[in-house]
């Protein structure tokens, strides 16, 4: 399956996207982690995008665009992928759509006041990524990551002020993506719930995948 999981921060996309990833045996690419990794790393990419993430702002469509299609060349995307964070625009959509055809968007519904308050107890594995929430999807062992042992860290931009720029970004950037693949007949809703099992139960409903 190639999957595209659309929508605000904070709803729960990287969650879902671990879920079924293991589930389909399927790749997810988080252009949001990459750009992270980048910026640690401190490549000539991840110098240019740090000014973007930590405005909350749209890093510009070339660079995300060159830095996704050479991942989907890898062979671990010949089964299938989900992509997680990408497209955010219209023209990314566009551009993706020339390359390869996707089978489905999976949107995830969440209010803004919810997403403000999720986002500050919002962790991540310094080392893979594994998202985690400190009430809702707490690690077992606290600060340290359940798959890798990493170190538990806060993201930069989850704090209040960029988290309110990135809602700002996504209603009037990323959100009109959702009537371009409506006009595909390719969008499925899920509404994002409290509890993380209770949002995959659904998501898995309208995907049509099997509960195991
Ligand atoms: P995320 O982890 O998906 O919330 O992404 C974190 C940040 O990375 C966003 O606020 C943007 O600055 C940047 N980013 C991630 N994906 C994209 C994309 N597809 N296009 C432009 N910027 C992106």
């Amino acid at each position: 399956m190639k999957l595209i999981i659309l929508g605000p921060p904070g709803a729960g996309k990287g969650t879902q996207a671990s879920i079924l990833s293991e589930k389909l045996g399927i790749v997810t690419i988080s252009t949001g982690a990459m750009l992270r990794a980048a910026v640690k790393e401190n490549t000539p990419l991840g110098k240019e995008a740090k000014v973007y993430l930590d405005k909350g702002q749209l890093v510009p469509d070339e660079l995300v665009v060159s830095l996704v299609k050479e991942r989907l060349n890898g062979s671990d995307c010949e089964k299938g992928f989900i992509l997680d964070g990408f497209p955010r625009t219209v023209n990314q959509a566009q551009v993706l759509d020339k390359n390869l055809e996707i089978d489905k968007v999976l949107t995830l519904d969440v209010d803004d006041e919810v997403i403000v308050e999720r986002l500050s107890g919002r962790r991540e594995c310094k080392k893979c990524a594994q998202p985690y929430h400190i009430l809702f999807n707490p690690p077992a062992t606290d600060g340290k990551c359940d798959k890798c042992g990493g170190d538990l860290i806060c993201r930069a931009d989850d704090n209040e002020v960029t988290i309110r720029k990135r809602l700002e970004v996504y209603h009037e950037q990323t959100e009109p993506i959702k009537a371009y693949y409506m006009q595909q007949g390719k969008v499925v809703i899920a509404h994002g719930k409290e509890k993380i099992e209770d949002t995959a139960k659904e998501v898995l409903k309208i995907l049509g995948i099997e509960e195991r």
